[in-house]
């Protein structure tokens, strides 16, 4: 407010100050739009401006503030639009884009074994992969999303393309008890996975993960190699945590314990696990995620979709457990948009609380931002605009009639926005989209591609 009320005293004094000092040469300046930092305090300007050099942010402040500190080699006014922070997906397997709409309104069971198990089973390979990974990583740069957590099969294509459309991306190859389009054993996957985070392991914009695919899917002696191999690198650890009841019924009937309790007794936790789903917990279960430090990604809408059940995410909140959102696979979403992700969430958790209060706005754009930074341990880097972090900065058009008249930013990102109104998406200081014109994949050809692959899985699920 004071800086509002006295801002031509500041730029007066700012131009004093540095009216003698040569200003310092900076790769890019955002000026003139609101900055929604998702800081510590919560700190927005109006206007604001933001200064990158390289991959990192250097300064957020007033237009005038930035301007008399430094020149940009390259300057964008984002008057009108907002400023803030890339989005994080904490959980997607990024290549089922593929699979999107081949099979929807099925029970559970009907949709994995009719549909998703086969059309795995005959189309996984590299090729699919990659193509999978363009078309999701387009999506997601067009929709605002600048690092995802993802879990599949061929991890090392999908780290490849991510490196190739400029996307921050924590990945780790699956491991699953049952033969893979990659592996004829766990032991292999194991093996892979140990190479694939060789291979990535100091990468500026992949964070090599090991998989494991659930509690149910996966041998004790399995797990526990996961979870020696996440110790081992210092990587995160992804898994599928009391997703549906029949996991709970499953590992109670083995165990006589909840799917958190299970893995609890085993000591499967790694310092940096990320629990997607965590549905059917207790208070106890919330109790043990806090007290290990595992982070949980919520999916709010393929949860709703599949009927999975809703997580528990005022008590997560209250507990003080890192949180975030994901979209899961496109499958059962079907689309990789966290702005839908957001408002999804907050309504949801209005609606089963009874209580409009539960998850406001604010709530849930830090679920996308800082939250998910925190659950994927990179909240030292990413998920607030704030100097010394990596300039990973989203531009959005608030000017359509669904978003006029705007009060409140927040509330408009949250309750009005789509990932259609993204126009700019940087990435480590990288410009991947600029105006709505994605600069880093060829759009047409990665729409080609995948309309191609659609006919191999319209034929592989074909009775
Ligand atoms: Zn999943």
């Amino acid at each position: 407010m004071l800086l509002r009320a006295c801002g031509g005293v500041l730029v007066a004094v700012a131009s004093l100050v540095f009216a003698q000092a040569p200003r310092q040469p900076v790769t890019l300046i955002l000026t003139g739009g609101t900055v929604v930092t998702m800081d510590s305090s919560g700190r927005v300007l109006s206007p604001g401006a933001v200064a990158v050099d390289g991959r990192d942010i250097v300064a957020i402040d007033t237009p005038a503030v930035i301007a008399a500190r430094f020149s940009g080699r390259d300057t964008i006014d984002t008057s009108g639009q907002v400023v803030m922070p890339g989005l994080i997906n904490t959980h997607t397997h990024a290549p089922m884009v593929l699979y999107r709409g081949l099979a929807d309104d099925l029970a559970l069971m009907d949709w994995l074994q009719k549909y998703i198990f086969p059309a795995e089973a005959k189309t996984v390979n590299p090729e699919f992969v990659r193509a999978g990974t363009r078309l999701a990583a387009l999506e997601m740069i067009e929709s605002g999303t600048t690092t995802y957590a993802d879990m599949y099969y061929f991890e090392e294509e999908i780290a490849a393309v991510a490196r190739e459309a400029g996307l921050r991306g924590v990945l780790g190859e699956t491991i699953i008890k049952f033969p893979a389009p990659d592996a004829r054993s766990p032991a292999e996957s194991l093996a892979r996975a140990e190479a694939f985070i060789g291979t990535f392991r100091g990468d500026p914009l992949i964070t090599p993960a090991v998989a494991p695919h659930s509690a149910y899917t996966l041998e004790k002696d399995t797990l526990l190699a996961c979870r020696d191999l996440a110790v081992k690198y210092a990587v995160p650890m992804l898994v599928h945590v009391a997703e549906t009841e029949d996991e709970v019924k499953i590992i109670r009937e083995a165990s006589a314990l909840t799917p958190v309790g299970y893995l609890e007794s085993i000591g499967f936790w790694a310092p940096r696990t990320v629990a997607a789903h965590g549905i059917w917990v207790t208070d106890a279960d919330i109790a043990i995620l806090k007290a290990r430090h595992v982070g949980v990604s919520h999916n709010p809408e393929s949860n709703m979709k599949l009927a999975s059940g809703v997580a528990p995410v005022p008590k997560y909140l209250a507990a003080g457990v890192a949180l975030g959102l994901g979209t899961d696979g496109a499958a059962s979403n079907n689309d990789l948009d966290m702005f839908e992700a957001m408002r999804q969430a907050a309504f949801l958790h209005k609606l089963e609380s009874r209580d409009p209060r539960a998850v406001p706005a604010p709530a849930a754009l830090d679920l996308a931002t800082m939250g998910g930074a925190r659950v994927l341990g990179l909240e030292a880097q990413i998920g607030s605009l704030e100097p010394s972090k990596r300039a990973d900065v989203i531009v959005v058009g608030t000017n359509r009639a669904r978003q006029t008249p705007l009060y409140d930013p927040v509330s408009q990102l949250v309750y009005a926005t789509h990932g259609d109104d993204v126009k700019t998406t940087i990435v480590n200081g990288r410009m991947l989209m600029k105006d709505r014109r994605v600069l880093s994949l060829d759009e047409p050809r990665v729409l080609d591609e995948a309309r191609q692959f659609s006919a191999k899985v319209r034929d592989a699920v074909r009775p």
